[in-house]
């Protein structure tokens, strides 16, 4: 198999892509192109950046070919025991998983646009791509000669993105005996000592946690955009993380923590998820959804583990990963689609709605409840085991007898192993907070206890939130509602999310509803409201002392128990 990349003007953004097909023998061959990638766990459709598409043989004579699906081909070979597809790949969108190309860089997600024979997938893969000669190529692949290289097979191929460009900046520093690379493209400034000084720590912790790192050499790929961006992917042997804006990426007041923060979490996903993988993704079928309900492992566990990391490598204080911690109680009890569906449940159904807001109160995130459930999860192996093992050892576990084994892990699987590890029954976390949807205030307060720590409930300081039971979010001057508390005065008396509230007691709203609410507070309020279709109402809220709404939710660390110190060791 080999793919030719080249493209005429960088700027309309269209890569030519040559995909040839050797030894075949039948007379027909299906070429499928991926419906999705790994790390978004669901349909990319990415056949529809495709806007030229031919097929000839070895003497440059045209095939004829149908579509089959929206992205499978069927080529007639007639006879020819070499295929050359011809086929473009419109390229202009640039996150952590996409692929892009202009007048600075072309930045290629093969599994964006790479063809395959889905009954070749295991053969070597070649690439060549036809740059200016100027450009350096940050990548994971092998590289055979100047811009040429080869993947053990198709799977090595799309995992391997690369970012190629004559501005790409590069710093390598060995820790563990295996090489890193951090490579930065677009307007950046980066700071390698402090970066250097950082990444080590958090690299040599988790490295250590696991007894071995899965590979030789491993490239951090920052595209550093010039916008507020956060988004990373991980792969086998590197990862893509787009931040922005640039000014703000080293700023230790700024997004810097959030470069350290993505970061750590990519990393641990070399383990958890490119080696350990749930089994129903063992291996990846490209073609079409592949359903698991492990995302509380694979996101979750992943998320929990990012976070302590850095609180245990002392990348961060106990104030910055509080910060962190605090923000998933956040996101965990502010989304009542956690009463509606379990983690599984989300997991399973990420392939519908899983990465945007969706229909309210339907879903949870697998990474915030995947991530508190870790946490309990670690307590509970923690005080089972007289702090003797921890979370740690499963994952341990799950790397030495499945992921080098070349096993996937399985539901049933991931609670055996915490059972034979903590020699207890994982029952209660693992059917009412992982398959169940109870509320898990208490198991969690309990836990934190176990750590000397405690869980702090305040009403939020919004009056607007805390008694008339809403939230706010300005967009382009507006103010809009965007989240409603069950049972609270706002759902009682029918605002609406995405309701505009144009004014309160007459007032015009320009970006202070908090502060006009709370000058009001003694009085009836009244909100004029403009709803998504565009007509004018009025709500009147009366004064309720007792009214429920939303509360801020912090972890408060009592004091430095022994548990807190085992809890501490990973
Ligand atoms: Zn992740």
């Amino acid at each position: 198999m080999k793919y030719i990349v080249s493209y005429q003007n960088p700027n309309n953004h269209y890569i030519d892509i040559e995909f040839i097909i050797d030894k075949i023998k039948s007379e027909t061959i299906e070429v499928q192109l991926p419906a999705w990638r790994p790390g978004r766990y669901e349909l990319g459709n990415f056949a529809k950046n495709v806007q030229k598409w031919e097929a000839f043989n070895n003497k440059g004579s045209i095939l004829p070919f149908k579509k089959i699906t929206k992205d499978l081909w069927e080529v007639e070979t007639k006879g020819a025991s070499q295929v050359h597809i011809k086929y473009n790949y419109f390229a202009n969108e640039i996150n952590a998983g996409s692929s892009y190309l202009d007048d600075k860089q072309l930045y290629i997600n093969g599994v964006n646009c790479f063809l395959y024979l889905p009954t070749r997938q295991n053969e070597a893969c070649e690439l060549e791509l036809k740059i200016p000669s100027t450009y350096e190529v940050a990548s994971g692949l092998k590289q055979t000669s100047k811009h040429n290289f080869i993947a053990k097979d198709f799977h090595g191929l799309v995992d391997s993105p690369f970012i190629a460009s004559n501005s790409l900046q590069h710093f390598t520093f060995d820790e563990n005996k295996v090489k890193f690379n951090l490579w930065f493209n677009g307007e950046s400034k980066p700071d390698w000592k402090k970066l250097e000084t950082d990444f080590r720590k958090f690299i040599k912790n988790q490295i250590e946690a696991f007894g071995d790192f899965p590979v030789d050499e491993y490239h951090f790929l920052f595209q550093i955009l010039p916008y507020r961006t956060y988004h990373g992917v991980e792969h086998y042997n590197s990862t893509v993380i787009s931040l922005g804006p640039s000014y703000d990426i080293m700023r230790t007041d700024g997004w810097y923590n959030e470069l350290l923060g993505v970061s750590s979490h990519e990393l641990y996903h070399t383990w958890n998820v490119k080696q350990i993988r749930p089994i129903e993704m063992h291996p990846y079928d490209y073609s079409k959804e592949n359903y698991t309900v492990m995302g509380y492992l694979d996101e979750g566990v992943t998320t929990y583990y990012g976070d302590k990391f850095l609180l245990t490598s002392k990348v961060f204080d106990w104030e910055q990963y509080t910060k962190t911690f605090n923000q998933l109680l956040d996101r965990h009890y502010n989304n009542f689609g956690v009463n509606n569906y379990s983690v599984a449940q989300s997991s399973f159904d990420t392939w519908l709605d899983g990465y945007v807001k969706g229909a309210p109160g339907r879903k949870g995130s697998i990474y915030t409840e995947g991530a508190l459930i870790a946490f309990m999860t670690d307590v509970f192996i923690l005080k089972n085991t007289q702090n003797k093992k921890s979370l740690n050892d499963v994952m341990k576990t799950l790397y030495q007898d499945f992921a080098k084994k070349g096993l996937g892990v399985s539901d049933a699987d991931y609670k055996t192993v915490i059972e034979n590890i903590s020699r207890a029954a994982y029952d209660e976390i693992y059917n009412n907070f992982i398959h169940g949807k109870k509320d898990y205030t208490a198991h969690l307060k309990e836990a934190l206890n176990y750590i000397g720590c405690d869980l702090e409930i305040k009403p939020t300081k919004n009056f607007n939130e805390s008694n008339l039971g809403f939230k706010v979010r300005y967009e382009n001057g507006a103010c809009l509602v965007d989240n409603i508390f069950p049972t609270s005065l706002a759902e009682q008396n029918g605002l609406a999310i995405n309701d505009e509230i144009i004014a309160i007691n007459g007032i015009k709203i320009i970006n202070d509803l908090e502060l006009w609410s709370e000058y009001y507070k003694e009085e009836e309020i009244t909100c004029s409201i403009k709803r998504e279709l565009g007509t004018i109402t009025r709500i009147t809220f009366k004064i309720d002392k007792n009214a429920v709404g939303f509360s801020d939710y912090k972890i408060i660390k009592q004091n430095e128990t022994d548990n807190y110190k085992h809890w501490l060791t990973i």
